[in-house]
């Protein structure tokens, strides 16, 4: 506490991430990070784009990597936004459209980033709570006894159930809430979801989310991207350029760009970890746990006769990290992100140790 802070910064609750341990010698399995590198052509055009020109700002509309992505996606180019990772381009949604008068409507467990947004910009937010099953019900978040929605976001798959919710849902909810802007998280969708991006043509308040810090190996580099309505796309713009004209930096752009051009590298991963998570989906049940349906590249997963704290501190004690969160309904689980198969071999050995005493 300072006398000389803004009065907004004495009320922030800031985001806690996933810890980032200065050891190697550790099966980190505790922020979903893709356990496999970033495409070797991506390493390259970064490797190039380091030179003197370094010297030079960045494009500050990043047209190379907007151009990419809009290609691949087929989609025009004004329908594509991009920034420093998701969380930024979150932060801007939540600031340029998300801001409105009535609250904005999200899961009561979801990514705990969306209420430090509401916090830092003002936000008043009603949590939706999931189902038993801890699935989203579209009918949740129709107007209704609860008034209706300024705003709604919530991520698909969710995190940190790494339950998916089929598009029909998401259309029943865009449909049902035309005046209101819904965000569509999409950080895991590669690893088994359906993206919502075909719906953006038929659906001028959606936002679809994504980034390039899970599937494609490149949490390091910092890029997200949004697509949407060119008018929502604007609406980003306009906050993007009232904050940081040059949010990607020219290494960035180089290796995103890359990265987009090396599909079939990209499918490889992707496939590998799928592959990986449905074996360790089938240890963990045969240890015991019962795991959350996942559509992600982690796992949920409660013992129902071991406490989740306990054993994430005795994972520890083996140099295993997961993430436990402490809040209502989900302080039994332990979110565990899908490694490689040997780091889930080395996980379920571990657990295969612990459980029995
Ligand atoms: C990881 C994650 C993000 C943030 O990703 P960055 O692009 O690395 O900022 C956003 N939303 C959800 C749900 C995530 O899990």
């Amino acid at each position: 506490m300072s006398r000389y802070w803004s009065p907004v910064v004495h009320g922030l609750t800031p985001y806690v991430p996933g810890e980032q341990p200065k050891l190697d010698q550790l099966v980190k399995l505790n922020t979903n990070e893709n356990p496999y590198g970033p495409s070797p052509r991506a390493l390259e055009a970064i490797q190039a784009a380091t030179g003197s020109s370094l010297r030079l700002y960045p494009d500050p509309n990043a047209e190379v990597l907007k151009t990419s992505l809009a290609t691949y996606l087929d989609l025009p180019a004004d329908q594509v936004f991009v920034g420093n990772g998701s969380d930024e381009v979150l932060a801007h949604a939540f600031m340029a459209l998300l801001n409105q008068d009535r609250p904005l409507w999200f899961p009561d467990i979801t990514y705990s980033f969306y209420p430090v947004y509401c916090g830092l910009y003002g936000i008043r937010s009603r949590l939706v709570p999931l189902r038993e099953d801890f699935s989203i019900a579209a009918e949740d978040y129709l107007p209704g006894t609860e008034g209706r929605a300024g705003g709604i976001i919530f991520p698909n798959p969710n995190a940190p159930t790494g339950c998916l919710l089929p598009l029909e849902a998401i259309e029943r909810i865009l449909a049902g809430n035309p005046d209101t802007v819904v965000v569509v998280d999409e950080a895991y969708v590669d690893f088994g979801g359906d993206s919502a991006i075909p719906l953006v043509s038929r659906h001028p308040n959606l936002l679809v989310v994504q980034t390039f810090s899970k599937s494609r190996s490149l949490a390091g580099l910092r890029v997200g991207f949004a697509v949407g309505h060119p008018a929502l796309i604007e609406a980003l713009e306009r906050v993007k350029n009232s904050f940081n004209s040059y949010p990607l930096d020219r290494l960035a752009l180089a290796g995103a760009v890359a990265s987009v051009e090396d599909e079939a590298y990209f499918d490889a991963c992707c496939r590998k970890v799928i592959a990986t998570r449905e074996i360790l989906v089938a240890q963990m049940n045969r240890l015991g746990f019962e795991v959350l349906p996942s559509a992600a590249n982690f796992i949920f997963a409660r013992h129902p006769a071991r406490d989740a704290t306990a054993l994430a501190a005795a994972l520890r004690e083996r140099a295993i990290i997961v993430r436990h969160f402490r809040k209502p309904r989900i302080d039994q689980f332990l979110r565990i992100t899908v490694g490689t198969e040997e780091q889930c071999r080395i996980l379920t050995d571990a657990l295969g140790d612990i459980l029995p005493g």
